[in-house]
């Protein structure tokens, strides 16, 4: 069993001075009715356009994002680097829905991919589906649904970015991971993502596709596409996480009067979470896995199956990733064990990163989150300083 709660080598990044912020912004969103009138104000103040910037950089944006732009976030990934701590710079602007976005989104993402060629601080390049394309066309072409010649348009655009975003982070030979969101347009993306894995996985992992484990049919998935992989001769990629849009996705459901996609408790989401990883590593042969999680026991039992097969812990086809700003007592002793970890460095402009942020804080409030975990992290890292300085 790996020991989680060793906060010296946690935050041995991390300035007395970062520690008592995050302690206050802990203690801060730990409060859910809080956290609930802030998002409303956050909202309103976005669609006024009130300056927000002044109060969101200096607090949460700095726990939680790596920068404005790639030079920042550089800056970030070359400190994270010195604790074996390599970076994903996830440029984390969403649901760009004009032509222009979409096209500032694509050529900021292509970018990213060149600034990770010859860059050893970046282990993967990643990209949002939605910033390319309006999720509408998706959802048709997910529903096998006709498309406009405009939308038909669209959507080979849409395609051709993609691949061409893969092509250039194979080249420089960084895998790149593809983010999922709402399961009602993903069938659109899975399609897209699987053809990218048959043309570059040949012989190793570089294009990831997000099975979201939250959702029922993930698991079948998962067996379907590696069963595929097996016979055609590909490596799957594969990001596991849990998902991010629970609320929303059962909200749909009940509105359009659907079964809700969604597992019906924590406990089913979990299991399959673990399933689905156990899965994969007994199909090492064909499937790489990126563990996205902050779950320690998720992350204890891949270790464990690991250590039981004689797996190494720096082993390429097995990544341990978490979220900037959350469970660095995760990240860093996975690290400092020698497994590989790539933490995601979300970046972008202030007014861009706002749904992102709203969503860390939402997902950290003491009702659903873990918030108490790292505060009671931070504070102990805090009195341990104290104690070293006074001796
Ligand atoms: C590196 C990384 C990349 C990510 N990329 C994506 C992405 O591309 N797409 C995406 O959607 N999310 C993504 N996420 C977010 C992720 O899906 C989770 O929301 C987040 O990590 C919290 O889950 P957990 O496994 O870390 O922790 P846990 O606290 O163990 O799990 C919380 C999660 O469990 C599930 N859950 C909670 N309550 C219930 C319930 N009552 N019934 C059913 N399920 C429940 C939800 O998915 C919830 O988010 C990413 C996370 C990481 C760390």
């Amino acid at each position: 069993m790996i020991q989680f709660n060793d906060t010296q080598i946690a935050f041995a990044w991390r300035s007395n001075s970062d520690l008592k912020k995050a302690k206050i912004l802990f203690k801060t969103i730990g409060w859910p009715s809080l956290v609930k009138v802030g998002s409303v104000m956050l909202n309103i103040a976005l669609a006024i356009r009130f300056p927000i910037s002044w109060i969101i950089k200096p607090t949460i944006f700095n726990h939680f994002v790596g920068g404005e732009d790639l030079n920042e976030s550089n800056k970030m990934a070359a400190l994270l680097s010195q604790y074996s701590v390599k970076s994903v710079l996830d440029y984390s602007v969403e649901g760009a829905d004009t032509e222009k976005s979409q096209e500032a989104a694509y050529n900021e993402i292509l970018r990213s991919i060149k600034n990770a060629e010859g860059n050893p601080n970046i282990a993967f390049t990643v990209f949002k589906p939605t910033g390319l394309i309006n999720t509408s066309i998706l959802e048709k072409v997910s529903n096998s649904e006709s498309l406009t010649e405009l939308e038909i348009q669209q959507f080979s655009l849409f395609k051709n970015r993609v691949k061409t975003l893969c092509q250039e982070s194979v080249k420089s030979n960084t895998a790149i991971l593809v983010d999922a969101e709402d399961s009602w347009y993903q069938k659109a993306i899975d399609d897209v993502v699987q053809q990218m894995m048959e043309q570059f996985n040949k012989s190793e992992a570089l294009v990831y596709n997000t099975f979201q484990m939250y959702r029922t049919d993930r698991l079948d998935y998962l067996k379907t596409m590696q069963a595929e992989a097996k016979v055609k001769g590909y490596k799957l990629g594969a990001k596991f996480v849990r998902g991010a849009y629970m609320e929303k996705e059962r909200a749909r459901a009940q509105s359009i009067d659907y079964p809700s996609p969604i597992h019906p408790n924590k406990e089913a989401t979990d299991k399959a979470f673990d399933d689905a990883q156990e899965y994969s590593f007994n199909h090492l042969d064909t499937v790489s896995i990126f563990c996205g999680t902050h779950n320690e026991v998720s992350i204890q039992k891949l270790c464990g199956l690991m250590e039981k097969n004689g797996i190494a812990n720096n082993d390429n086809r097995i990544t341990f990733s978490q979220l900037l700003g959350m469970s660095d007592n995760i990240s860093f002793m996975l690290a400092h064990k020698g497994y590989n970890v790539a933490k995601y460095i979300p970046y972008g402009p202030v007014r861009k990163v706002m749904p992102y942020l709203i969503r860390r804080a939402e997902e950290n409030t003491s009702v659903k989150g873990q918030t108490g975990r790292e505060l009671s992290l931070i504070k102990a890292e805090l009195k341990r300083r104290k104690k070293v300085r006074k001796n």
